[in-house]
C-alpha cells in the first residue's frame, strides 16, 4: 500500500487566492461583475466564478459603464486604470502586493531619472503590466538579451539602470542578469522581486519528489509555472504525472509506487487537490 504525501505549499498562492475570493464575494454581493483578463489559469475555477455571475472580459471596452471590474493578481498598466476610470466603472484591485511593489519601484526609478530594466517574458501579462508603469521600459528575457541590448549602444553601460524581475522568473535567469550587469554596467541597482511563494513551492516539490517513486503534479498543462514544477520533480523522481483533475490519473498509476507525492500549481484550488488525494486513497485501499 502506497503512502500519499501532499506538499504543504501545493495549490493557491495568497495572491491568486485573494483575487479569486474578491471576484467571488463581489459577484455574490453585486449580482455580477467583470474580471479583466483571465483571473486564474484554471478552467474549473473560472466556470465556478462564471456561474456566480463574474464574467471575463478581455478589453476595457467590454466593461459596461457602471459595472464593477476586478483587476487580476498580475496587475495592469497605469493606462488601463485611466481608461477604466474614464468609463465610469468601479475598480476593485486584486493586484498581488508583490506585483504592486514592482510597479512602484519602476515608476519611482523613472521619476529619479533611471532606466528600468524588467527581467521577464516580454508578452507575459504581469510583465506588460509592469512595463505599463514606465514610459520607456526595457524588457529582457535573460542575460543573452541583456547583452544584445547593451551592445546596441555603448552609452547604455553607463546609464543609471534599475533591474526588477518578473515574480515567477527562475533564480538562475535573475542571477545571470545580475552577474552580467555587475560586470559590465557602471551604475546599476537591483531589486530581487522574485516571489517567495513560487520558490518555496518549487523547493518543497523538489524535496518531496526525492522521497517518492511517483509524483503527481496538479495544474493546467498550459501554465508555464505548472510545467516548471513538473520539470523540477522529473530531475529527482522517475515517474511524474501532470494532471488537471482526479479523472486524469490512470488507475494503474499507484500499483508500483510505495511513496506518492502530490503538489499543485498556484492556480489549483484546495478542492481539486482533495479530489485527487481522495481518489488515490480509495485506489490504495
Ligand atoms: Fe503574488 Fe507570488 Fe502569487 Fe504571483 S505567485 S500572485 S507574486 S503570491
Amino acid at each position: 500500500m502506497a503512502e500519499v504525501r501532499v506538499a504543504k505549499s501545493a495549490g493557491f498562492c495568497y495572491g491568486v487566492e485573494r483575487a479569486v475570493k474578491l471576484a467571488e464575494e463581489t459577484a455574490r454581493e453585486k449580482g455580477g461583475c467583470a474580471m479583466l483578463g483571465s483571473i486564474i489559469h484554471n478552467v474549473h475555477v473560472v466556470a465556478e466564478l462564471e456561474a456566480l455571475g463574474a464574467r471575463q472580459v478581455d478589453s476595457v471596452e467590454e466593461v459596461r459603464p457602471g459595472e464593477t471590474v476586478i483587476i487580476r493578481s498580475h496587475g495592469e498598466g497605469r493606462a488601463v486604470y485611466d481608461q477604466l476610470r474614464a468609463r465610469g466603472v468601479e475598480i476593485l484591485d486584486a493586484t498581488c502586493p508583490n506585483v504592486t511593489r514592482i510597479h512602484q519601484i519602476v515608476a519611482q526609478a523613472e521619476q529619479a531619472g533611471r532606466q528600468p530594466v524588467i527581467v521577464g517574458t516580454p508578452d507575459h501579462p504581469e510583465v506588460t503590466a509592469i512595463a505599463g508603469w514606465c514610459s520607456h521600459p526595457v524588457v529582457v528575457s535573460g542575460a543573452e538579451e541583456l547583452e544584445k541590448w547593451l551592445v546596441q549602444d555603448e552609452k547604455r553601460r553607463n546609464l543609471p539602470l534599475t533591474f526588477v524581475s518578473q515574480t515567477t522568473s527562475t533564480r538562475k535567469i535573475w542571477d545571470d542578469c545580475v552577474k552580467k550587469a555587475k560586470k559590465e554596467c557602471t551604475n546599476a541597482e537591483f531589486f530581487d522581486t522574485i516571489c517567495g511563494a513560487t520558490s518555496k513551492r518549487q523547493e518543497e516539490a523538489h524535496r518531496l519528489a526525492q522521497q517518492c517513486s511517483l509524483m503527481v503534479v496538479i495544474g493546467d498543462g498550459k501554465s508555464s509555472n505548472t510545467k516548471r514544477l513538473a520539470e523540477i520533480c522529473k530531475e529527482v523522481c522517475p515517474d511524474v504525472r501532470l494532471i488537471e483533475r482526479a479523472a486524469d490519473l490512470e488507475p494503474s498509476a499507484l500499483s508500483q509506487a510505495n511513496v506518492v507525492g502530490i503538489t499543485a500549481g498556484a492556480s489549483t484550488p484546495a478542492w481539486i487537490i482533495k479530489e485527487v488525494y481522495d481518489k488515490m486513497s480509495e485506489e490504495n485501499m
